[in-house]
């Protein structure tokens, strides 16, 4: 199967239908497949051959479900771009995967024609929403230019890449996650299983640049779902589409399912066909689980993956018991273990690093052979992420190995910390991380935004911490934020983070 399959598939299956809803607009999956193949025509027009990669960059759209499968179907690889990136992030990328062409919008543009500067061969730019000119053709000229059927390209292979992922980077560099064919469509194939998920309407908010997003929009094609775009996150936009849509479950990160219950709108408006609120790609604190369960009568289902696995891993599902602070249990095709520094699986209960296997793990990193034999060892994707399996198979995500605080010799997980500080009734939210420190090597900083009107100290947090924590696991500073550092897909930016609070206290 191939990712082009996907919307073949649908249309054959399921006929036409609404597939896309976007602000007063609404695309049927018959025109979403016109509008691939003649952006698929256009593209071999522009020299594009296949195996040749092409960038997308800009907020969730239409256009963006248009150019992936336009992209899939000319036999080129999908470069999704994160638009929140920065243009010394978005040069290197480009230069790293050498893009022919670049798909963008009004709201990247000056951002992309800045990241460009400097490089030897400037990729075509076509721009969604905008004239052609001023060196960029808009899209759909490209596209009425060439409306005919799809020019044949050669049969790809299941394994050849469809998509290079570049991971937000917060190590170094970003580098580009290979993810083949099989790799996406295996993941979307075995989420949708895992989970019955039904066919109907769904809400599409999460960044169709991120692999969360991406995955969780093929799954509405093989569920013969409607998708109602957003590109931008706003709770209230989402009630009322919950209720306009009679939307029954939907995927999200734990900053929106956050935002979702501060929100004073939302019994303005009729949630109640709402299921079912899966959550990844960052932990959920047990309190935002429960307060959430409580105030919608959903079920939050938290799920587990990274973009080395395309991405989901490990996720609750509707026949399961919810575990509060578990990510759930492997999705079908996918085994994990926990393992030891020497790489020996150890047993239920013990932490470990988590590793992976299945048809959804990456080949590896595109030209980086030495990150690729870092993470791939004897078939097993190597996650950095610290777990342990309970005694019914559910995975608890322990920490990332990388945000990890030795203090005196004495590992320190930034996540038990951050749930008690979540779980405080002052605390909007909260985040920890370890800074150098001459004495203990590492010292433990907590950041917290408090709720409003909220008169917390930072005396009265610690010993809040004190009362409820090991002495060795106790902050030693609290500092107070407006906000917390954190990437499109809402992830708390612990690099960041860290470097902020060094320089405001050095
Ligand atoms: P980089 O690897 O460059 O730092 P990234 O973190 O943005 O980039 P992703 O693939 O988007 O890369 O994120 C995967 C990571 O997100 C996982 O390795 C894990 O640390 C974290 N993660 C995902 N889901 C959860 C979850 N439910 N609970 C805790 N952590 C999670």
């Amino acid at each position: 199967m191939k990712l082009k399959d996907l919307l073949d598939r649908n249309v054959s299956e399921f006929g036409e239908y609404p597939f896309i809803y976007y602000e007063e607009k609404q695309y049927s999956n018959v025109e979403t497949k016109r509008f691939a193949d003649q952006i698929a025509n256009g593209l071999h027009k522009l020299g594009v051959e296949p195996g040749d990669r092409v960038a997308v960059c800009m907020p969730n759209c239409p256009e963006v479900i248009f150019s992936y499968q336009g992209i899939t179907r000319s036999g080129a690889v999908i470069v999704p771009i994160m638009f929140t990136l920065h243009q010394k992030e978005i040069h290197f990328i480009i230069k790293n995967c050498k893009a022919k062409v670049i798909i963008t919008s009004s709201y990247t543009a000056e951002n992309m024609k800045k990241a460009l500067e400097g490089l030897d061969n400037k990729p075509v730019l076509l721009v969604a929403d905008i004239p052609s000119g001023n060196g960029m053709t808009n899209l759909y000229d490209m596209m009425s230019s060439d409306p005919g059927n799809l020019k044949s390209v050669p049969d790809s292979s299941e394994e050849d890449t469809a998509v290079i992922l570049y991971t937000s980077g917060t190590t170094g560099n970003p580098k580009g996650v290979l993810l083949t064919h099989k790799n996406l469509y295996s993941n979307a194939v075995n989420s949708a299983a895992h989970n019955e998920t039904e066919r109907g309407a769904t809400i599409g908010v999460l960044p169709l640049a991120h692999v969360y997003g991406l995955t969780i929009s093929n799954v509405s094609y093989i569920t013969g779902s409607s998708v109602v775009v957003f590109s931008k996150f706003d709770p209230v936009k989402v009630f009322k589409a919950i209720e306009k849509y009679q939307v029954k479950a939907f995927s999200a990160v734990p900053a929106m399912i956050h935002a979702m219950l501060a929100s004073e709108h939302a019994e303005h408006y009729d949630t109640s066909s709402l299921e079912w609120v899966g959550s990844g790609s960052a932990p959920l604190p047990i309190a935002l689980l429960n307060g959430f369960q409580q105030k919608f009568k959903a079920k939050v289902l938290e799920g587990y993956g990274l973009s080395e696995a395309a991405p989901v891993v490990t996720a609750h599902n509707k026949k399961i018991a919810v575990k509060p602070g578990s990510v759930g249990i492997p999705i079908p095709g996918t085994k994990i273990k926990i393992v030891n520094s020497h790489r020996e699986e150890v047993p239920a209960g013990e932490v470990g690093e988590l590793i992976v296997s299945g048809d959804h793990v990456t080949p590896g990193y595109y030209q980086n052979e030495e990150e690729t034999r870092r993470i791939l060892v004897n078939g097993w994707l190597h996650t950095g992420d610290m777990g342990r399996v309970d005694e019914d198979g559910y995975l608890y995500i322990v920490d990332r190995k990388k945000d990890l605080i030795i203090r005196g010799g004495f590992n320190v997980y930034p996540r038990d910390i951050e749930e008690l500080l979540n779980g405080h009734e002052q605390v909007f939210e909260a985040a920890v991380v370890g800074i150098p420190d001459e004495r203990m090597g590492e010292e433990i900083v907590a950041c917290v935004v408090k709720k409003a009107g909220a008169s917390v100290t930072e005396d009265k947090l610690i010993q809040y911490c004190q009362d409820y924590l090991a002495k060795n696991k106790t902050p030693k500073m609290i500092i107070f934020a407006e906000s917390l550092p954190r990437n499109g897909v809402g992830k708390i930016l612990k690099t960041r983070l860290r470097e902020s609070i060094a320089g405001s206290i050095s």
